[in-house]
């Protein structure tokens, strides 16, 4: 019997928690929260984008997609997610359902903090996030968690719509260009061209984006925090039982992207988990003083938990 997308995803998650037992329960409770955004990402009502126009310069200059968009078309998908991703956030994060029921009913009743919110996480407002969290009575690094959790489908599911409005294949910006948010993975991999004679060995990098799951090609050999092109000066390093899962880290500002080799490669790779299956990479690289480039939200977590608490 052919297997669901779901039922792919939980074997996919129990070998990884298999191979990397330390790390096991953050692979399982992540690991549940990556599956209930992938589901969503088709059953959340669209937004209307009819009538957005992008500027190519200025989109080809480094603006992301949704900064043509009103943060406010994005209202409705964003309440409907919050209520599918918040519950399950609380059932796998016990001391965080409590503030996370309450802005539930806060995103449910005020109609001006939602907006905020959605200035928040569409357009990265600094200002809007501090009022919003003040509103909330929760601090701003765990209102911005819950809100990122919930936005990620949102904006997933208008990708294709977003990706339409301009010529996206011509990004070669570090970030996404649909959302403008930092890669939390780079990965190397073959992209056959029927006319070309020969293939390059080393194969095309490829960044994905944690928020909306696209995919994107991007210059080998830059440090992406930075634009460091200085070789040495971009240490590489893998542990010795995974030569193809590595680690870029830059000398210059200390920040670091997991990378996976697919070059020589005909697994099926799931990208909604891979940055999740490097966490043992991430504690490497973090034991070296090194940052990442995106936070990824098991590293966060722990933080947003105590100040969630704490607020
Ligand atoms: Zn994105
Ligand atoms: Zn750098």
């Amino acid at each position: 019997m052919p297997s669901t997308g779901i039922q792919t995803k939980e074997s996919a998650l129990n070998l990884l928690a298999k191979r990397h037992e330390p790390f096991q329960e953050i692979i399982n409770r992540f690991g549940l929260l990556l599956c209930r955004q992938a589901e969503l990402r088709t059953e959340l009502p669209l937004a209307n984008i009819h009538g957005v126009t992008v500027d190519e310069g200025r989109f080809l200059g480094g603006e992301a997609l949704v900064s043509f968009v009103d943060s406010e078309v994005f209202a409705a998908a964003l309440k409907a997610a919050a209520l599918r991703v918040w519950p399950v956030t609380g059932v796998i994060f016990p001391a965080l359902a409590e503030s996370l029921t309450d802005l539930g009913r806060k995103l449910d009743a005020d109609p001006a903090w939602t907006s905020l919110c959605l200035k928040v996480v569409v357009h990265g407002e600094g200002e809007a996030l501090d009022l919003a969290a003040g509103q909330a009575a929760v601090s701003p690094d765990f209102l911005l968690m819950a809100l990122r959790a919930a936005y990620g489908p949102c904006i997933a599911a208008n990708r294709p719509a977003l990706l339409a409005l301009a010529p996206a294949k011509l990004w070669r910006n570090p970030h996404c260009p649909v959302c403008g948010s930092d890669p939390d993975l780079a990965v190397l991999e073959n992209h056959p061209d029927p006319s070309e004679f020969l293939i390059s060995k080393s194969g095309e990098l490829w960044h994905h984006c944690p928020v909306c799951a696209h995919r994107w090609r991007f210059v080998r050999m830059i440090c992406p925090g930075c634009g460091n092109q200085e070789h040495e000066r971009i240490t590489r390093f893998s542990l010795p039982d995974s030569p193809r899962e590595h680690i870029y880290a830059c000398e210059d500002c200390h920040q670091y992207l997991p990378c996976l080799d697919l070059v020589e490669s005909s697994e099926n790779v799931d990208f909604d988990l891979a940055a999740l299956g490097l966490v043992h990479l991430d504690a490497v690289a973090q034991s070296r003083g090194y940052f990442p480039l995106s936070p990824a939200p098991w590293t966060a977590m722990g933080i947003a938990q105590k100040q969630a608490k704490a607020s």
